[in-house]
């Protein structure tokens, strides 16, 4: 099956608006082995809207909309689609019900009279179930089997509409389509194994022959703060061959790159450590000196970090690393709030503060200003104490005062990996 992705509205087109939603659609929609062929963003008019959507209709008779189904005046999607369609926009009495309901049950008031207008419908068209919104979606199809699905512009309804309503359409149209007894249609999936601390170049090498793809599969480098993910791609076969390779592909990838590896697909750092520590009955502490609470606002954004995570000390003024975390004075004046002794003893007074087995103590310089020829900018000192077990670390991070910062809380963490998996701890 080959389809467009239309996404409209003037706030894409001005940049304001990063077009989040359509490569969502194009990897969820590639992943069930639909074809996109084209991707465009048009502003809020009708007639750009009905233009882009009849050329599209033209050539290939397939179309994905999104935004513009909300009760303002610049929601043009459906009626401006209805009228390529020639079809009246015509009152649904079913939703129209279900939003008065909506707006007396939790807003205490009558339906706003420009919501009405969320209730029209093109004469003849679908609606696409919204649990996480009050617009429906629509399918609207002609007599020739050419179709345009409108999905809401908000990230999260539309994609739950697409996972909900629109996946399963899609499936059995392209079944259907394909023809009873006609082999698995082929999709293209993707796995990916999540590593930091290792430069892409360096995991290129040690990939040796298989730096440019693993098992006929594809393999793309995707550097960023968190570290450099490797993504694996099948294309052109049926799903269940494709998780077959993939699964092999990861594995070998891991006995090259494992000791860099945190996790796969969406797993986070924070939340790789925080199982560790909670397999291991550790509980933990931070003291964050340039990171100014990064480290402990990444792991209390993980539900559930309570159980291992206690607390800490933002210690950025040396009066606080000696008043709440017990660095000596004469430490500070000697080495300096950047430096090794100051970082350990950072992390041994996080834990005897909060009583946590695992403490860890970032100090650094974040930048811009404040670097000198001995502690340039991004100079970042990390401590990782387990049980009075402690290892250090000197980092000099590139980027600027924000990228210097995550990156410090990223390896603050990679730091704790790395120690818990030399100590009989886990
Ligand atoms: P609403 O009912 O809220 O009006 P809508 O279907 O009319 O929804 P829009 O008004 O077009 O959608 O967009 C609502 C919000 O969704 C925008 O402010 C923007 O933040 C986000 N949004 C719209 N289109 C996209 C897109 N292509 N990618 C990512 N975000 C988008």
């Amino acid at each position: 099956m080959r389809i467009e992705i239309l996404t409209i509205g003037d706030e894409l087109l001005l940049g304001f608006t990063i077009d989040t939603n359509g490569a969502h659609l194009a990897r969820e929609l590639a992943a069930v082995g639909v074809e996109i062929v084209r991707r465009t963003s048009v502003g809020d008019g009708a007639e750009v809207i009905a233009a882009a959507v009849r050329e599209a209709l033209d050539r290939t008779g397939a179309v994905i909309t999104t935004g513009g189904l909300g009760p303002t005046a610049d929601d043009m999607t459906k009626p401006a689609i209805a009228a390529l369609f020639g079809r009246a926009m015509v009152m649904d009495a079913e939703h129209l019900a279900w939003l008065e309901e909506r707006w007396r049950t939790r807003f205490n008031g009558p339906l706003p009279v420009s919501n009405r207008q969320q209730a029209l419908m093109p004469e003849g068209a679908r609606k696409l179930v919204n649990r996480h919104g009050s617009a429906p979606g629509v399918w609207l199809e002609d007599e020739r089997g050419r179709w345009v699905a409108m999905l809401p512009g908000v990230p999260r309804e539309m994609r739950g509409m697409l996972a909900d309503t629109l996946l399963p359409t899609l499936r059995e149209r392209a079944a259907r389509e394909s023809g009873a007894g006609r082999a698995e249609p082929p999709v293209v999936r993707s796995r990916t194994l999540r590593t930091t601390s290792i430069a892409e170049s360096m995991i290129a090498d040690r990939l040796g022959a298989l730096a440019r793809g693993v098992d006929g599969l594809s393999l793309a480098y995707l550097p960023g703060q968190e570290g450099v993910d490797l993504r694996l791609t099948a294309r052109g076969l049926p799903a269940a061959d494709a998780d077959a390779a993939l699964a092999g592909a990861v594995a070998r990838l891991r006995e090259l790159v494992g000791t860099w590896a945190y996790g796969e697909d969406a797993e986070e750092l924070p939340e790789v450590m925080l199982g560790r520590c909670r397999a291991a009955g550790l509980t933990l502490s931070v003291a964050e000196s340039c990171t100014g609470g990064l480290l402990g606002a990444r792991l209390t954004a993980v539900p559930g970090s309570s159980d291992v995570f206690l607390g800490g000390v933002i210690a950025y003024a040396n009066e606080v690393k000696r008043g709440l975390l017990d660095v000596p004075v004469e430490m500070l004046a000697e080495h300096g709030a950047v430096s090794e002794p100051v970082a350990r003893a950072m992390a041994a007074g996080a834990r005897a503060r909060t009583g946590a087995r695992v403490g860890i103590a970032i100090t650094g310089v974040a930048g811009p200003g404040g670097g000198t020829e001995e502690k340039p900018v991004g100079t970042v000192w990390i401590a990782v104490d387990v049980d009075g077990e402690v290892r250090t670390h000197r980092s000099v991070f590139i980027g600027d005062r924000g990228e210097i910062r995550f990156r410090a809380s990223q390896f603050a963490l990679e730091l704790l990996r790395r120690t818990l998996a030399r100590t009989a701890a886990v």
